[in-house]
């Protein structure tokens, strides 16, 4: 069986992913996400009411223009996590390929949201849920199925299309995380046993964001201890105490949540992406808030709970707000400038559970609100926070578990590769032969 793989988007830069695996007559689509850096950057773009072209033109979305050299038919387009990188071109691409998106129970309602969201196209896509640990028939002998793994958002998976050639796991985003907060350790099993059944691996396609850094990402849990520390040591402060983190991260938000009782403190939930993907985990069950926990995304509702905080005391709450990248129209910003009801005073602790994205749009945006919120005298606890991508002990294990014939390495610059390159070279793999270090619309024939 021919096996063929287009890397459409998000390998020349991270965001925008996209990955085409043919398998015969049939094709199976990973991901089809946004760069969000590429749609920040110009003020007041609104990606609802723009044309894929467009979107294509700025960069912001995958050019899915090299679909049409693959001959075979879509089956199924899999998104493997939430996050926008991942999903968030879907309302704009999807709807030109007759094929189900198949996704876990969490990431579906994510790529709903953003469907209802889009305000050009009509994406009817049917929405199918399959859990890690599930499989289904797909094609002609061909089979998907999804492996559990952990990453920064809830119910992430990495895809594995069972081909006669062989295995092509598709594993992006991922950290092997053996103590999580809200969910099952990644299944490290399930890799090894791909790596040795069958045929064995084909391909893996992998996500190398970190790849320059040494040793092991630590376990959610780990923020979880290092969050609850900083939590303890604010106890007897009797000003106010303000967090932000990823809105995405479920597990991350929840720790606060719980910490925040823990110092006495009411945790409330502020901004529109906080309340949109808090709701989503606790509606569908992922996630048990206390019940007075307020969640408010509307920006007089906001406001509102600002001067309910100002009322009763700001040594009686714990807002957590978005805004941790410095987002000039987020939650944080908006009090950093003065622009809320909230009034910080010196002294007053903010908690960024969250690193700054290494990308100068980010860092100049975050060192503005940092800036701001030091001139009202806002003392500033940074980097309570573990990555979600593996570091380079994580890349080695997983190419011992699966013992892969092809590497493609993904989620990274041009000038990222380098460190991965090194990595798989010392383990037998060779740029040219092995190791596929490719461009945004390339295909690489595996198997003629
Ligand atoms: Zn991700």
């Amino acid at each position: 069986m021919e096996i063929e793989i287009a890397t459409i988007g998000g390998y020349e830069e991270v965001g925008r992913q996209m990955t085409a695996v043919r398998a015969g007559d049939d094709v199976v689509i990973f991901d089809m996400g946004l760069n969000l850096s590429k749609v920040l950057i110009h003020d007041n773009v609104e990606t609802e009411r723009m044309h894929s072209l467009d979107l294509i033109d700025m960069g912001a979305i995958p050019d899915d223009r090299v679909m049409s050299e693959l001959e075979g038919d879509v089956k199924a387009i899999v998104p493997t996590h939430g996050h926008l990188d991942h999903i968030g071109a879907i309302s704009k691409l999807a709807h030109r390929y007759d094929a189900p998106i198949v996704a876990s129970p969490f990431t579906i309602e994510l790529v709903k949201g953003q469907i209802e969201g889009e305000e050009k196209f009509g994406v009817d896509n049917e929405l199918v849920k399959m859990s890690g640990g599930e499989s289904m028939e797909i094609g002609n002998g061909l089979e998907l199925e999804f492996v559990h793994v952990t990453h920064s958002i809830i119910d992430a998976i990495n895809p594995v299309l069972h081909t006669p050639e062989g295995a092509i796991v598709y594993g992006l985003d991922k950290r092997l995380d053996h103590n999580p907060v809200l969910e099952d350790p990644i299944d490290m099993q399930r890799f090894r046993e791909i790596g040795r059944e069958g045929e064995g691996v084909l391909a893996y396609i992998e996500d190398t964001t970190n790849a320059q850094k040494k040793g092991r990402t630590p376990s959610e849990s780990v923020a979880r201890t290092h969050l609850k520390d900083a939590l303890q040591s604010m106890e007897d402060y009797d000003g106010g105490i303000v967090a932000t983190t990823f809105s995405s991260h479920i597990s991350r938000v929840s720790s606060l949540v719980e910490f925040a009782k823990e110092i006495g403190r009411q945790p409330i939930l502020l901004g529109r992406s906080m309340e949109h993907y808090s709701g989503a985990a606790e509606r569908m069950g992922y996630v048990d808030f206390p019940d007075d926990l307020g969640m408010f995304g509307h920006r007089k509702s906001v406001d509102r709970a600002f001067k309910r905080i100002m009322n009763e005391g700001k040594d009686r709450f714990l807002p957590v707000v978005t805004g941790h990248q410095g987002e000039p129209r987020a939650m944080l910003t908006r009090m950093a400038r003065g622009e809320t009801p909230y009034e910080l005073e010196s002294g007053d602790k903010v908690v960024f559970s969250a690193r700054v994205i290494p990308e100068p749009t980010n860092v100049g945006q975050r060192y503005q609100a940092e800036k701001l919120l030091g001139m009202q005298g806002a003392r500033i606890y940074d980097e309570i926070h573990v990555s979600g991508h593996l570091n380079q002990e994580g890349h080695y294990q997983m190419l011992q578990a699966l013992n892969p014939k092809h590497v493609i390495p993904a989620h990274q610059e041009m000038e990222g590769y380098a460190p991965y390159v090194n990595l798989a070279e010392s383990e037998g793999y060779k740029v040219g032969r092995d190791l596929h270090i490719t461009r945004n619309g390339n295909r690489i024939q595996l198997v003629e």
